[in-house]
């Protein structure tokens, strides 16, 4: 391969996608280089993608995309060791205006490639870029085990350990504070036990988040799928090392737990994976241009743990990179000065001013790790005191629970925090 392009993308997940989708449609000559032996082959999520995003490439894509179920609850839980309080939204606006779609992403991504290999981008699957090229300072294209390839502009989509940004010098390798290792279980069951479980109707799914479980900072997801759960914890690099314990085991003891073996037990294991989530937030977003290249999606860092977004900020970073390179060819520079118009759209975009609004969340709960542990704890004994019947008057088992509350939690302390809660996300 020794051909030019108007721009190379590189990984075709939603990011590399998106951008190929934007950029051929203009009339652009677009290669996508996909490591996998299919776009989606190595990709692993939780999760939903929305409807609102996806839109912007296919109108009423539900009707043709290989989507599960759509979103019509979303559950809180706090677990305590053997005991949950559920906080959940269900809505039937949800059942006439879609907002969220349960996918497997093996087959979600092949099929949104699609849409981008029918607007004129060619893809090559099981092809690696391995570096950069440079010449005078600037990106000028990627080198594979097939050969070089040229283009004005490398956009790298290539996920979370994003290895053409490290090579271009845009950012570093994943720090251990800013990094999650989430684990995830395909987990299999009959449709209608599905349903039945969960007090679902036939498409509707819920999505859930779990935190507490009595062991430490992690959190929890489940998501319905057609005929199978997605299951899996996510856990904070430094907090898994610190707690010396291997992630396999802190899975099971999830599972095992009295409130979520039900929901999963009889069902069979279809799948097993685990994946990386750059949830540093705005702190950590990279670089994102440099003459000659673009960096979008998780390569930059852009996700939004808060609200569990990560296709949406992908697929939108993917479109403002394209744009800024369709607008570059216009003006033949693809220049550093030129590409950095690139920065100023996601800034101007919901993807950095979210991210930004949060900017202070993550070190905050980092540093406060008592609202995974005490605060669902706490909760849970809260709940059980307020429903245990026996000689004793209300008055006192209101007593006991505000002496029990603030034995965990001082006054002071539980003011505090919720003066920091409001600080963080007014
Ligand atoms: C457990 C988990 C749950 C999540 N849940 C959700 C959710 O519910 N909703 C949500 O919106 N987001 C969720 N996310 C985040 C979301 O998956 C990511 O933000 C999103 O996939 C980022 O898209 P991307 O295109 O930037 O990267 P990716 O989806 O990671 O795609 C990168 C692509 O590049 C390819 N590639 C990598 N290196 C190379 C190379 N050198 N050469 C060629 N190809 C290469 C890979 O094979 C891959 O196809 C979740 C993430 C995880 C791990």
């Amino acid at each position: 391969m020794t051909d030019k392009f108007d721009s190379i993308v590189v990984g075709a997940g939603p990011a590399g996608i998106a951008a190929a989708y934007t950029m051929a449609k203009a009339g652009l000559s677009v290669l996508v280089l996909e490591k996998g032996e299919k776009p989606g082959a190595k990709n692993m999520f939780g999760g939903v993608i929305f409807r609102h995003h996806t839109e912007k490439f296919a109108p009423e894509f539900w009707k043709m995309a290989p989507i599960e179920r759509h979103v019509v609850e979303y559950q809180y839980w706090f677990l305590s060791k053997q005991s949950h309080v559920l906080l959940s939204h269900r809505n039937q606006e949800f059942n006439g205006r879609y907002n969220a779609f349960t996918v497997h992403r093996a087959k979600f991504d092949p099929w949104f490639a699609r849409l981008a290999e029918d607007a004129g981008a060619t893809i090559i699957n099981r092809t690696t870029a391995d570096d950069v090229l440079k010449e005078n300072g600037k990106v000028v294209g990627v080198t594979t085990e097939r050969g070089n390839v040229l283009a004005d502009v490398v956009v790298a989509a290539d996920g979370v350990n994003s290895m053409l940004a490290k090579q271009a010098g845009l950012r570093e390798e994943t720090p251990a504070t800013a990094a999650v290792l989430a684990v995830k279980e395909v987990i299999a069951l009959p449709k209608q036990k599905i349903e039945d479980r969960f007090n679902l109707g036939p498409d509707e799914g819920i999505a859930a988040l779990l935190v507490g479980f009595g062991f430490g900072m992690h959190a929890g997801f489940m998501y319905t799928n057609r005929d199978t759960l997605s299951v899996g914890v996510g856990f904070g690099m430094r907090d898994l090392d610190q707690s010396k314990q291997r992630p396999n085991d802190l899975f099971e003891r999830f599972k095992a737990h009295p409130s979520i073996a039900p929901l999963i037990k009889d069902g069979e294991l279809k799948e097993y994976s685990a994946h990386l989530i750059p949830e540093g937030g705005y702190n950590y977003v990279s670089n994102v241009s440099a003459a000659g290249m673009l960096v979008t999606g998780d390569a930059a860092m852009l996700v939004n743990a808060i609200n569990w977004e990560g296709t949406n900020l992908a697929m939108t970073s993917g479109r403002l990179a394209a744009e800024t390179v369709i607008e570059a060819k216009k003006k033949h520079d693809f220049s550093e000065r030129s590409l950095h118009t690139y920065r100023q759209r996601l800034e101007n975009s919901f993807v950095l001013q979210d991210l930004k609004k949060y900017r202070d969340v993550p070190k905050f709960f980092e540093t406060n790790p008592h609202f995974f542990t005490e605060y669902p704890e706490t909760l849970n004994e809260l709940f059980y005191m307020w429903h245990v019947v026996d000689d004793e008057t209300k008055a006192t088992h209101i007593k006991k629970m505000k002496e029990y509350a603030f034995k965990r939690r001082s006054k002071l302390g539980a003011l505090k925090d919720a003066y920091h809660l409001w600080r963080l996300f007014s």
